[in-house]
């Protein structure tokens, strides 16, 4: 009792002295009190009416706010760069000295110029450094964009020497909010459950969000995964701002756990991606010594260097590393909402704000002071990357599927990356690249670094632990034909303007079309097709009509007997075609060779209605890919059908249910036999990854799974968790090798397929050998980091696996194939899955 009274005397104490915080807020506890401000600027509470960190800033007050301060302050230009997936805008603040806004873009042309040929010549001594400042890509870790508030005030109003000075030497490039629609949500979270009285327990609504949370984007991506594949909106904007300018210096501000005081890099140093150099991580460091000395000046603690990691390009702190940059992770202990007890006592949203805003003063003071050097660092990066330069090109492609390779050229054309047309079809190792849907990529250029990071394959590493996944390289994840050793004659014209891959329009047809189902957008053109209730069918084996091959999965629709006549049914033809940039067939014959237009080898179609399980539970990334993949990717409807609704919703709708990656279960056993019923009566149950455990206990597969038992040796209790960490695999890829006959791999054109793993389900292979249609090599590590035990247990396992249920299907897949939307190349297995579940 006395315990429980104790605790609750130290709780009230808690609320108190929190709420004494916010009574007495005022902008003194932020900023600088030793300078004075400009009365013309307008304070944060001028626009938000509340001190920031009373209540969490929703993002159109962030960008009210923003466009206030830049009409009035001569220091700060304000750009609109594009939108968020939820119609917020994309905005960008350019903030300096009023000289340097008149010269600006011959400002940003000499900086530029220190990543090219001929950079000696520059004086670094006379150029301003570029500082990128990114606030809170993880919407749900707020402080860094409620700092930017008080930041972008302090850069507009500050007075005196010392920011005059900052501002003739800096240009900023000051994003407030990396993820709009994410700070919105948890906004709208924070403030929706605020009490008058600040309430500290960390058990109050106010402290856990509901699903999916608003770390993510509107598709639920984490979006600082994103600045390698640049594949979402917001990303591809922030990446123009990046190439534009080549910064100096990238910040990215985050949160971390409540009871963790502040991080910032470098990181766990054998934890760099090697192609970093190591003049980097000593930049790092001293540009951390500004940080602490500004911390240490406050009271606030910090730590450094003893978590986290730079190794995976795709993140905002690692990626400017492997261009000449320097990028700085900052992660905050999280108040999560307003106020809470943590280990530290009570760690108020104030507070984290706070710190935030210092680390962004502090980077600009050690940009300040570490200028010429930053530069110079820049420019000898990109001197020495173009001496180490090998000769010779890459070349990647696919003859069969030119949408999948012009989809990677737009990555690498949004990397400012030099890339060739073929000048004549060539071979190269076993392969063969073709002009139209193969492209050259000269290895002496600028990015040349980058380009080695995105496309290398790496099978050793320094340490067994990763932060984040292991290996990325493209040309494995678009699945293409790819060479290190095409030759400079192999190039034609250089790319400036990339142009979709060029394809035949259907001439008019009285017979059938036929759509090779090759190419990236085929299931796009296939659910334009069958939503229009046309009748339609696929082919189970190859033919050739006209002289033309046409191979497994070919889809084909006949003419006669349709809602739409001849002439109708031409224009839509050609519709499909635009639309999905996709070659269609018209031919006049029914008689091929190899089987015939009759045969029963061309199997019916149905129209698809697809559902998935979202929800508390449900991984909101796996499950977000599969969204985007259904809604951006292929303009197709699908439901998301939340696990609260599940047991009164009515499954006859649908034809195929999705069960991305889960937690743990979060279906009941009356929900495992309505799915059963459903499934018997016809439908397709898909699932992911972890599904694997769930539909074995379940009774909706019979699956036998190898298992390591692994047992520690000399193994001390301070490394029990780098020995746990070891034997995950955090995202690597792997070779399977494929039957082409079978439907789940239609329209692949090699029996070898790269898949990307992130689980450690090993499933046996089934005894007859039809039913392994994928199965893993014998010796199946492609790039990434892999245990020896568990690289044992991988070999001819199986990540794939269908089973007639009643009159329906069970598939799963272990492997992620809709992997944060870069893994094109796999993407076809789960369009396969839903349209042709049932030949199979
Ligand atoms: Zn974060």
């Amino acid at each position: 009792m006395r315990n429980l009274i104790f605790g609750l005397g130290l709780l009230m104490s808690f609320n108190l002295s929190a709420q004494q915080e916010f009574d007495n807020l005022d902008l003194s506890y932020y900023l600088p009190q030793d300078i004075s401000y400009n009365e013309n600027i307008p304070k944060p509470q001028d626009v938000l009416g509340y001190i920031p960190g009373e209540w969490h800033v929703s993002h159109d007050l962030l960008v009210s706010y923003m466009r206030i301060l830049a009409d009035a302050s001569p220091r700060i230009a304000i750009e609109k760069r594009g939108n968020t997936y939820e119609g917020r805008p994309l905005i960008l603040l350019t903030i300096t000295s009023e000289e340097n806004h008149q010269n600006l873009e011959e400002i940003r042309k000499n900086h530029v110029a220190l990543t090219e040929d001929g950079s000696g010549s520059l004086n670094t001594e006379d150029m301003p450094i570029v500082v990128n400042q990114g606030f809170s890509i993880h919407g749900n870790e707020p402080s860094g964009s409620n700092a930017a508030l008080l930041a972008a005030y302090y850069l507009a109003a500050a007075e005196g020497p010392e920011i005059e000075a900052l501002l003739n030497n800096t240009i900023i490039l000051f994003d407030p909010a990396f993820n709009p629609d994410g700070l919105q949500r948890f906004a709208y979270w924070a403030n929706t459950n605020r009490s008058k009285n600040i309430n500290t327990d960390p058990q109050d609504r106010e402290y856990d969000e509901v699903w999916p949370g608003g770390r993510t984007n509107h598709y639920w991506f984490d979006m600082n995964r994103d600045w390698l594949p640049v594949q979402l909106a917001e990303s591809k904007v922030r990446l123009e701002t990046f190439h534009n300018w080549y910064p100096n210096i990238l910040t990215d501000h985050h949160e971390m756990g409540s009871n963790s005081s502040f991080f910032f890099q470098p990181g766990i140093p054998e934890r760099t991606h090697p192609l970093t150099p190591q003049l980097n991580q000593e930049l790092t460091k001293e540009i951390g010594t500004y940080h602490a000395a500004a911390f240490d000046k406050i009271g606030s603690f910090y730590y450094t260097e003893e978590n986290y990691d730079d190794f995976y390009y795709g993140k905002g702190s690692t990626f400017p590393d492997i261009n000449g940059s320097v990028g700085i992770l900052f992660e905050q202990g999280s108040s999560r909402g307003h106020a809470q007890e943590t280990d530290n006592g009570i760690l108020t949203f104030p507070f984290t704000i706070r710190n935030q805003f210092t680390a962004a003063l502090s980077t600009l003071e050690a940009a300040q002071k570490m200028r010429v050097k930053l530069l110079n660092y820049q420019r000898n990066f990109y001197n020495n990357a173009r001496k180490e330069a090998d000769r010779g090109a890459y070349a990647f492609g696919n003859s069969k599927d030119a949408s999948s390779a012009y989809h990677l050229a737009e990555i690498l054309k949004r990397h400012k990356i030099e890339i060739h047309e073929v000048q004549e079809a060539f071979r190269k190792d076993g392969k063969t690249f073709e002009p139209g849907s193969s492209y050259i990529v000269p290895k002496n250029q600028r990015q040349q670094r980058l380009i080695k990071g995105m496309f290398e394959r790496r099978t050793e590493f320094a340490d067994s632990l990763f932060y984040d996944i292991s290996a990325w390289s493209f040309p494995l994840a678009f699945n293409l034909d790819f060479t290190e050793d095409a030759a400079l004659k192999n190039a034609g014209p250089e790319i400036e303007e990339l142009q979709k891959p060029t394809v035949e329009s259907p001439e008019q047809s009285n017979y059938a079309y036929l759509m090779d189902w090759h190419s990236y957008e085929a299931p796009k053109a296939l659910n334009q097709i069958l939503e229009k209730g046309l009748r339609t069918k696929v082919s189970m084996k190859p033919f050739e009509a006209e002289g033309r091959k046409f191979d497994y999965g070919t889809i084909m629709i006949p003419v006669q007997n349709q809602e739409l006549d001849q002439s109708e049914l031409h224009d839509f033809m050609r519709e499909v075609s635009e639309a999905s940039n996709i070659s269609i067939f018209g031919v006049t014959t029914g008689l091929t060779r190899g089987m015939s237009l009759g045969s029963n080898n061309f199997r019916a179609l149905e129209p698809q209605s697809v559902a998935m399980i979202v929800g508390e539970g449900i991984t909101p990334y796996d499950a977000g890919e599969i969204w985007h993949l259904f809604d951006q990717r292929y303009d197709m409807i699908l439901t998301k059908l939340d696990l609260k609704d599940f047991s009164g919703a009515d499954l006859s709708r649908y034809t195929d249910i999705i069960l991305p990656n889960s937690w743990g279960s979060a279906l009941d056993d009356k929900d495992v036999e309505k799915l059963k019923t459903w499934t018997r009566s016809g439908g397709t149950l898909i699932g992911y990854r972890n599904a694997a455990r769930w539909f074995d206990s379940n009774e909706f597969l019979d699956l036998e799974f190898k298992e390591n038992e692994l047992v520690a040796k000399d193994v001390p209790f301070e490394l029990q968790r780098d020995f746990r960490g070891a034997q995950g695999i955090g995202g690597a890829i792997f070779e399977a090798k494929t039957d082409r006959s079978h439907p789940v791999n239609f329209g692949y054109k090699d029996d070898r397929i790269p898949l990307f793993r992130n689980t450690t389900y090993f499933i046996e292979a089934k005894e007859q050998s039809y039913n392994n249609p994928i199965q893993y090599t014998k010796e199946p590590l492609l790039s990434g980091y892999i245990s020896k035990p568990n690289l044992d247990s991988i070999a001819g396992t199986i990540p794939f696996v269908h089973r007639d249920f009643g009159r329906g299907n069970v598939i799963l897949f272990t492997d992620n194939t809709n992997f944060r939307a870069f893994w094109y190349g796999t993407n076809k297995l789960l369009m396969n899955a839903i349209f042709f579940g049932d030949e199979m």
